[in-house]
């Protein structure tokens, strides 16, 4: 199904040109071929210069009888350095590492961004949410230090480095300048975990103290959570250690309507990776149901991440139209839209914007 996917997609939008940008497409399982070629057509709607190479990531078993995920992708992410890809139903803990783990650890994947604004047109608790949540992605919590001390006592150890944390603590500070944003928060739990966290809070002060253009907070976790679900608003961009940005940022994504809306980017030095954050929603995979918006939204953050911001522009701006006016709007947006007709009315905006 995947292959099959993969291959039309290919014979349908490789068209090589010298001045085109490659791009890896991993489709995915579930809605991700529905949502994949809907991002595919509304880009060439936009005459995005994008040269797509889909892959097939399921995984496949290897001499030693182990399940791996097939070379052609880390080949591909090698040539390419950029990635869009769809979600994945890659079973947890069934022996072989997945495409997310395999691909942040070759690429050093090290920061996870994830923009949560509210949608004109989308009602939800508040109108005004306007957040970006920058997540260290390898170590913390999930570093996979874990063994069992003694029968019924197992550890997990949280790992925190300083090259680590001034890394994404930097990126933090870059990425507020780069998109004109004002206010960066460091969220920590430092009053508790001194050291590790007490290391992440130190470098992300050094690294503040260079970014004299940009505000700089600190706030406890619990604080933020709390003030988040009263007051959004206060917050802009928040930088912190890989656990609490997992669970804060589905938090933010929550309160601006769920993952279905939701993008999000793992960057490297040089590599990326843009995914939309929800699962392959097997309840309506294949039923023309599915909300195209987080993997477009995704797709978004690339053409910025390429430096592509016109063509970026184009598309956000049909996107929100298009959720605004809400002729076309799917059925978890509340209205009776379809993935394709939803796409056709983002296709007809741009058109008409031309
Ligand atoms: P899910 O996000 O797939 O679905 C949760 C609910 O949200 C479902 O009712 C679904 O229909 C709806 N939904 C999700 N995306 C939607 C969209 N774009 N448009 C309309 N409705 C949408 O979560 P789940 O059911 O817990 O997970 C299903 C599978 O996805 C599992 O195998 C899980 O491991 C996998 N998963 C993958 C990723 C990833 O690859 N990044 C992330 C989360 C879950």
């Amino acid at each position: 199904m995947l292959t099959r996917t993969a291959t039309r997609l290919s014979q349908g939008i490789r068209q090589a040109s010298s001045d085109v940008r490659r791009v890896t497409l991993i489709p995915g399982d579930g809605i991700g071929p529905e949502i994949s070629s809907a991002v595919v057509k509304i880009f060439e709607a936009a005459k995005a210069p994008i040269d797509w190479d889909p892959v097939d990531v399921t995984p496949i078993k290897g001499k030693d009888g182990k399940m791996r995920i097939p070379p052609r992708c880390i080949e591909l992410m090698h040539q390419n350095k950029v990635g869009l890809k769809g979600p994945l139903a890659t079973p947890i803990g069934k022996g072989h590492r997945s495409l997310n783990l395999a691909v942040r650890l070759e690429f050093d994947l090290y920061a996870n961004v994830r923009p949560c604004r509210s949608l004109a047109g989308h009602k939800t608790l508040y109108d005004n949410v306007d957040v970006v949540t920058i997540r260290e992605n390898t170590e913390g919590e999930y570093s996979g230090i874990e063994h069992e001390v003694s029968k019924g006592v197992m550890q997990s150890i949280k790992l925190i480095t300083e090259k680590a944390s001034r890394n994404i603590a930097n990126y933090a500070f870059e990425y507020a300048r780069s998109q004109g944003r004002k206010m960066v928060t460091a969220v920590h739990k430092a009053n508790i975990m001194r050291m590790s966290d007490g290391l992440f809070l130190r470098m992300c002060r050094e690294e503040a103290a260079k970014y004299p253009d940009i505000k700089f907070k600190e706030a406890y976790l619990d604080t933020v959570c709390l003030n988040m679900v009263q007051d959004p608003s206060q917050y802009d961009v928040l930088v912190m250690p890989n656990l609490y940005g997992d669970i804060l940022s589905d938090l933010c994504a929550g309160l601006v309507g769920g993952l279905g809306v939701t993008p999000s980017g793992n960057i490297g030095k040089d590599a990326a990776v843009f995914e939309s954050v929800h699962g392959t929603a097997p309840d309506i995979a294949g039923q023309d149901k599915a909300n195209p918006t987080a993997l477009l939204l995704s797709s978004v953050m690339m053409l910025r991440y390429m430096k592509l911001n016109e063509h970026a522009r184009k598309i956000e701006n049909a996107c929100f139209e298009a959720i605004a006016e809400g002729t076309c709007k799917t059925g978890d947006l509340g209205g009776n839209g379809t993935c394709t007709s939803f796409t056709n009315d983002i296709i007809a905006r741009i058109n008409n914007s031309d």
